[in-house]
Parts: structure tokens; C-alpha cells; sequence
């Protein structure tokens, strides 16, 4: 049974159940009258920070640090750092908590700064650098394994050894509610037969969460297991939408390359690691003992639910999969520790997917091709439909959220349509 804690209230208001609780405070960015801000959201109210800091109410920051709030992106305000980011956060917590008046008291500011939720244009949160994706669900590498190579090996030699990854297109990342056309590319088909081009048959998405980083290092250094995660801002839903055709016949020796680079899509607010601290649990125990590079004696996997809903044109939403980012094999601070123990730098607004996140169980596998099992389990839609792959104005939603006792973290959801080929 679940118990419900008393929590900090609001003076604003906050539906029960929502993903953005007082506790919460995630930051995004806003088109408002024509330019861009960062912003937070509350309940169902988005509250622009530039309004805030031009009226006094983020005095510990300095004049150069108040602009941040007035930039397109979220990287200047990353880019100050945990100790301000988390004090920015902190402060406003106190400022919406009920019992304080500071704000509440003055309505001028209030309704410059507050937007309601349905009238806010959500942009993209952050300039993307660098993008990797990992593989780091020791169930989704399996079934690929299963599907697509040798069932009693199924994990390459390399995989319980090192968070495998590669090295991702940034340009094609774009905001929920961005629609995507079905990719056109080469396949074969049959085995022996011919090589031929057109818009792929076999088109998923990847149920994904990824995280983005708030600080540059130098060319050269790496970062320790335990620091890593200072280096993590917050986390975003990641939808990878993948051509499995196409990837199949491309991905030969280095990897995925047009089969995933056509559109992947991620959730407007970033949640902060400080939000998902409550969350916090430990990952599956790893055998063998990784090295000592990778080595973490303390919990760093976060315990977020994972919903997937395929929605057909004229449908309602149908749930096809849950998942839990917790099952991840390898967490985000080893990803990071991994990326950069040969001496890669990376910068602030980096972003680095978990891979496809899948459960052990049929209905938590995070992709069509487990779903399915390569096309021979057809999903049924409500409107009689099947499914192996995803059809053109098929939507997917994928939700995100951590819950217990009472506190509610969310993400919001992450949306996409696919849109017919272009000719
Ligand atoms: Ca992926």
C-alpha cells in the first residue's frame, strides 16, 4: 500500500498526480512574443526565470549570470554549474512554496512571469554538441543478439566489459511534437537477393532516456566513476526512432549510421539529477567485476517508470510497453567515465541516450523489433488493426515519471508522428 508523506505545497496551483510537483523544478525553454527564455514549470503554470531575475527574486546571481535566462538554450545556464543550478532551483522552491508571500504578494510580477501550460510554445531545451548512444539494457542487447545473430551467444564477448556505444548525429535531434517523415534508404531483402532502395518497411522506435552534460573539460583528461556525476545536469525522454531494414544492411563493421539519424525526438523540460535524488537505486549486480575505471560502490541507477503508447490515426493511445530505467546495466556515471577515459572532452549541452531500455518481461521490451519479435507477434490496435512495425500517422507517446509514497517526479511526455516518405 502506498503511503502518502506530507510534501511541500504550493501557492500555485498543482493538480494531484502531476508530473510537476514543487519538488520537481525542471527548466526548458519558452517562445514568448517572439523570443526565447528559459523557463520552469509548475502544475499547469510555466513561469518565465528572465521575468524573475529582471525583478530581483535571483539576487544571489550576478549581472552576467542573470542573462542566462535570457538566452534561446538552456547552455549558459547549465554552463554556470551544480552550485548555481542547484542554488537557482533551491531558490525557486522556496519562492513558490505556500507561506511565502515574496512573490505571491506581487501580482505585477506574477503575471508577466506565469504562462499557462497550453498557451506555452515549448522549444528545444539545449544546443546539442555532441551526441552518443549507448547500449547499456543487458535485455535489449540480448534479444538484438537473439534476433539477429546466435541465440546461445547472444552478448557480444565485449558487452558485460564496457558501456558499448557509438558516436551519434546531433543535427537530427529535434523537440516532442516534431513530425518525421518515413526514412528512405537502401536494403536487402532477402539474404542473397537484390540490394534496392525506397522508404523502409521496418520502421521503430527505441524507448530511451538520456542525459545532458553541464560542464566542458580539456582535451586529454578523463573523469573519474565518482565525479561523473557532477558533470550530469538532468536527464530528458529519448525517442531514437531506428530503420531496422536499412540498419541492418548498413551497420556492417561500424555501426548504425543513416538507419538513425533521420529524426530522433526528446521531451521539452529536463528534470535535474537533484530532483531524482529521492529515486535513487542500485543497478544490477555486474559479473563480472568491471574495471576498476568503472568501479561504483555507491547506488547510481534511478528508479523512473517508463510507459510507451502507439497511437494509430483516429485511435486512442493504446499502452504497448512498460519499462524502468533502473534495469539499465551500465548507469550514466559509468557511461560518462567510459566516453571519456581515452581523453575525450566534452562540452556543455552534450547529450548521451541510454540505448533502448527493455525489462526481462514481453511487455517491457522498449522497441517494436522485441515487442514483435521481429515481425512474428503482432501488436493488436483498438481499431483492429496489427502492427509488426510502425505505419504512416502512427503516433508514438512515451511518459516518464518517478512515484512513491506521495512524491511525483515527471517528464511530461514525448511525442512524434510519422509523416509518409517524401517523394
Ligand atoms: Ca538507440
Amino acid at each position: 500500500m502506498t503511503k502518502t508523506k506530507s510534501f511541500m505545497k504550493s501557492w500555485i496551483e498543482t493538480p494531484s498526480g502531476s508530473d510537476f510537483s514543487l519538488e520537481n523544478i525542471p527548466f526548458g525553454i519558452i517562445e514568448y512574443q517572439g523570443r526565447r527564455g528559459v523557463a520552469t514549470r509548475i502544475g499547469d503554470t510555466v513561469v518565465r526565470l528572465s521575468v524573475l531575475a529582471h525583478h530581483g527574486f535571483l539576487g544571489f546571481l550576478t549581472g552576467d549570470q542573470l542573462q542566462v535566462f535570457e538566452a534561446p538554450e538552456l547552455n549558459p545556464f547549465i554552463g554556470l554549474g551544480k552550485a548555481v543550478t542547484r542554488e537557482v532551483r533551491l531558490r525557486l522552491q522556496e519562492l513558490f512554496r505556500e507561506g511565502n508571500s515574496a512573490l505571491q504578494s506581487r501580482a505585477d510580477v506574477c503575471r508577466q512571469a506565469f504562462i499557462p501550460v497550453r498557451e506555452a510554445v515549448m522549444r528545444m531545451p539545449v544546443r546539442i554538441g555532441d551526441y552518443t548512444d549507448f547500449y547499456s539494457s543487458i535485455e535489449h542487447a540480448t534479444n538484438v543478439g537473439k534476433m539477429f545473430r546466435d541465440p546461445a551467444n547472444a552478448l557480444l564477448p565485449n558487452w558485460r566489459h564496457l558501456p558499448v556505444g557509438y558516436h551519434g548525429r546531433a543535427s537530427s535531434i529535434v523537440l516532442s511534437g516534431t513530425p518525421i517523415h518515413r526514412p528512405k534508404g537502401q536494403t536487402r531483402p532477402a539474404d542473397e537477393g537484390p540490394v534496392v532502395f525506397g522508404p523502409t518497411k521496418q520502421l521503430d522506435f527505441e524507448l530511451e532516456m538520456a542525459f545532458i552534460t553541464n560542464g566542458s573539460t580539456p582535451l586529454g583528461s578523463s573523469i573519474p566513476v565518482e565525479k561523473a556525476e557532477d558533470y550530469i545536469f538532468g536527464l530528458v525522454i529519448f525517442n531514437d526512432l531506428s530503420a531496422r531494414d536499412i540498419q541492418r544492411w548498413e551497420y556492417v563493421p561500424l555501426g548504425p549510421f543513416l538507419s538513425k539519424s533521420f529524426g530522433s525526438i526528446i521531451s521539452p523540460w529536463v528534470i535535474t539529477l537533484e530532483a531524482l535524488e529521492p529515486f535513487r537505486i542500485d543497478g544490477p549486480t555486474q559479473t563480472p567485476e568491471p574495471l576498476p575505471y568503472l568501479r561504483q560502490s555507491e547506488p547510481a541507477n534511478f528508479d523512473i517508470q517508463l510507459e510507451v503508447a502507439l497511437q494509430a490515426s483516429g485511435c486512442r493511445p493504446q499502452s504497448i510497453c512498460k519499462s524502468n530505467f533502473g534495469f539499465l546495466y551500465w548507469s550514466m556515471a559509468q557511461q560518462l567515465a567510459h566516453q571519456t577515459v581515452a581523453g575525450c572532452n566534452i562540452q556543455v549541452g552534450d547529450l548521451y541516450a541510454s540505448g533502448t531500455i527493455s525489462g526481462s518481461e514481453p511487455d517491457s521490451y522498449g522497441s517494436m523489433l522485441e515487442l514483435c519479435w521481429k515481425g512474428t507477434r503482432p501488436l493488436k490496435l483498438p481499431d483492429g488493426s496489427e502492427r509488426t512495425f510502425l505505419l504512416d500517422g502512427d503516433s508514438v507517446i512515451i511518459k516518464a515519471y518517478a512515484e512513491k509514497q506521495g512524491l511525483r517526479i515527471g517528464f511530461g511526455e514525448c511525442e512524434t508522428t510519422i509523416l509518409p516518405a517524401l517523394p
